[in-house]
């Protein structure tokens, strides 16, 4: 069987757009929302399309709590809510792991997945033995003296339960492994000694099969895409999958299937729309020191200044994904060139169906009514959400024609066809901004715009 799977989010007590407080007094509101939380997640899933998901933050003891009892087993592993047989339930958790290199800590995430609470329980053990401060943080922090017990403390968790699995997290963004915060270029110089038993390595959605096949040492390690989506949102869940083929939907079979490369393909977010995919530095910058104003700058990776200093505030510019796969690939000793990647893997790029709606309709609030009313028409016709991006064109046309505006089929036909392009391209932590209808092209951008007009964005944006 085929299983779309999205193993890596987070519940209401992460950070991010839901965050809770964390108290005594709190925590029968905490828990009402947390319900909520679990309602939404269970009405959306099925509209996107996706089979399996994390259940985030699983070793979060207000959250732990209501996993266990909200969630019935239905096989081993697997969970479901108030009986409803999609999604299913993995748990998952993500640990954020530090280690001084040089004179800096670098900060890497990693997702971990257990095959059942007992696991999570030896799990919150050993971080008590390590004195984190797991109670107050839905991802806590394990702060390690160097690399080598970073190694030690990832191989300690892994040693707890053959199914078990550390799943390196967004490997590319300045949080994950091969981040721009603190530049390393192989993976034991932080993973230490765990780096070999380690397999399974996030995308996430600044890169894809292709950026990450400039790199050797991935080469023999298996890719998948999660959302690491920080609320139930139809726009954030599900906005990258991974979709194997397994054999029956059990914990222990999907992780087999993983582990295996049993890989039908990944739904990747097109990489320049992530959040840090061009070097540069983005005008209204809040840092102190950098005088920015509303001036800005991006770079492909051949265009990027001397010494990566920002020609506008001479401090170091924040490095982008695509500039990180090169010299990663060079200092691995590999030239590869991006043209000539063969990705082992199937992938596509889509880009959510929420998005494209948004921009049609131009409604920028990606939870109005408006947009909602349309997605719902287009998957009752065509099915989930990740079928769209599996069934041909045509079949797309003849179902949607007539009942949808022509405008909003033309966009889903473009998309589907590669005909769109961010302008400009997400960098220093701004998303992409979508434009559909034309191709763009990522690896020749210089845009610098230090004369307080718009002139060299409006001269891009040609
Ligand atoms: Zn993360
Ligand atoms: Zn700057």
């Amino acid at each position: 069987m085929e299983l779309a799977l999205d193993l890596h989010s987070h519940s209401v007590f992460a950070g991010g757009t839901q965050s809770l407080k964390i108290s005594p007094e709190t925590i029968s509101s905490n828990r009402k929302k947390a319900l909520e939380h679990l309602t939404k997640i269970t009405e959306t899933m099925p509209l996107k399309g996706i089979d399996v998901i994390g259940t985030g933050d699983s070793q979060f003891t207000q959250w732990t709590e209501i996993l266990k009892s909200e969630l019935t087993e239905e096989k081993s592993g697997i969970y479901i809510f108030q009986g409803s047989s999609t999604p299913a339930f993995m748990l998952q958790t993500e640990l954020i792991f530090t280690a001084p290199i040089g004179k800096r800590s670098k900060i890497v995430h990693v997702v971990f997945l257990f095959p059942d609470f007992s696991t999570i329980d030896s799990l919150n053990d050993l971080l008590e033995k390590w004195e984190v401060k797991q109670k107050k943080m839905a991802r806590p922090f394990i702060k390690c003296g160097d690399p080598g017990e970073v190694g030690k403390r990832i191989n300690s968790i892994l040693d707890i339960d053959s199914l078990i699995d550390a799943i390196p997290a967004h490997i590319m963004t300045p949080q994950g492994v091969f981040g721009s915060n603190i530049r390393i270029n192989k993976l034991d110089k932080f993973f230490g000694t765990a780096s070999p038993r380690l397999k399974i390595f996030e995308t996430g959605l600044s890169a894809d099969p292709v950026f990450l096949g400039l790199i050797p040492e991935l080469d023999d390690k298996i890719l998948i895409s999660n959302s690491d989506a920080h609320s139930s949102s139809l726009h954030r869940m599900g906005r990258e999958f991974t979709v194997i083929s397994c054999h029956d939907r059990t914990y222990s079979s999907i992780l087999d299937s993983l582990r295996k490369g049993k890989i039908v393909f990944t739904a990747e977010f097109p990489p320049e729309e992530g959040r840090f995919f061009l070097t540069g530095h983005r005008g209204g910058r809040k840092k102190p020191g950098l005088h920015h104003e509303n001036e800005y700058c991006f770079f492909s990776p051949q265009h990027v200044p001397d010494n990566d200093r920002c020609p506008i505030c001479h401090k170091s510019l924040t490095i982008g994904v695509f500039q990180r796969c090169v010299e990663i690939g060079r200092a691995q000793g590999a030239h590869r060139n991006l043209i000539d990647v063969k990705p082992k893997q199937h992938f596509i790029h889509m880009v959510p169906l929420i998005d494209i709606l948004s921009h049609i309709l131009i409604i920028k609030t990606k939870t109005s009514k408006s947009i909602i009313s349309h997605y719902q028409k287009i998957v009752e016709i065509l099915g989930p959400e990740s079928h769209l991006w599996q069934i041909s064109s045509a079949e797309i046309r003849s179902k949607l024609e007539g009942v949808i505006s022509e405008p909003i089929l033309s966009a889903i036909l473009e998309v589907k066809a590669g005909n769109f392009t961010f302008k400009p391209y997400g960098y220093d932590g701004e998303y992409g901004s979508l434009e559909i209808g034309q191709r763009g092209n990522y690896k020749d951008v210089k845009v610098i715009n230090s004369s307080r007009s718009n002139k060299a964005l409006t001269e891009f944006l040609k």
